[in-house]
């Protein structure tokens, strides 16, 4: 449900991470640079503005992954995220995903773009809002760096996608709010 005034000036949404996704995801882009890679992440949303990553998914063993592109392993995904969405007592759902730009500007390409709109139209992904977060960065001397940046796109916002402020904390304080507000837990 969106009011007008969210409508008009959207508030910052804000990311939470915890700090072992974070290294996840980092170890991850390390071991596979110059190729890109990337993977699902899966979380809850607490409101409109806040969104909580709880796991990371990797690209899967059968991933294509080149310095300019990569394509997950979509049947080991399903499987992984059908494991954690039931081992949350149905709370832990896709978020949206992640991938890594080797040696790259931290920017969403027109393909990334197109991806994330596309994902927000897609209803099976049960995912009105998507998140796309990215890795990567290049230091003066031309080796990578690993900063982070993430944005959400939505449909309902006149300015549809948004730099999300990214947070990292630790992972029990994720499963603290997971513990707090599992819709399932208590009826
Ligand atoms: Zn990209």
């Amino acid at each position: 449900m969106s009011s007008m005034r969210e409508l008009t000036s959207p508030a910052t949404t804000v990311l939470w991470l915890p700090a072992t996704a974070v290294d996840a995801m980092r170890h991850e882009a390390q071991q596979h640079e110059p190729s890109a890679t990337g993977g699902i992440l899966l979380g809850y949303w607490t409101d409109t503005t806040t969104v909580v990553v709880t796991d990371v998914v990797d690209g899967g063993p059968n991933a294509r992954r080149e310095p300019d592109g990569f394509a997950p392993d979509a049947e080991y995904q399903a499987v992984r995220v059908a494991e954690l969405y039931d081992s949350s007592n149905r709370f832990h759902t896709y978020l949206g995903d992640w991938h890594s730009h080797p040696r790259g500007l931290l920017a969403l390409s027109r393909t990334d773009r197109r991806t994330i709109r596309r994902i927000s139209r897609f209803a099976a992904a049960r995912c009105a809002v998507p998140v796309m977060l990215l890795v990567g960065g290049r230091a003066a001397d031309g080796t990578a760096v690993w900063d982070l940046a993430a944005w959400s796109f939505d449909r309902t916002r006149e300015r549809r996608l948004s730099p999300l402020l990214t947070h990292v904390c630790r992972q029990d304080d994720v499963s603290a709010v997971s513990a707090d507000r599992r819709p399932h837990g208590t009826s």
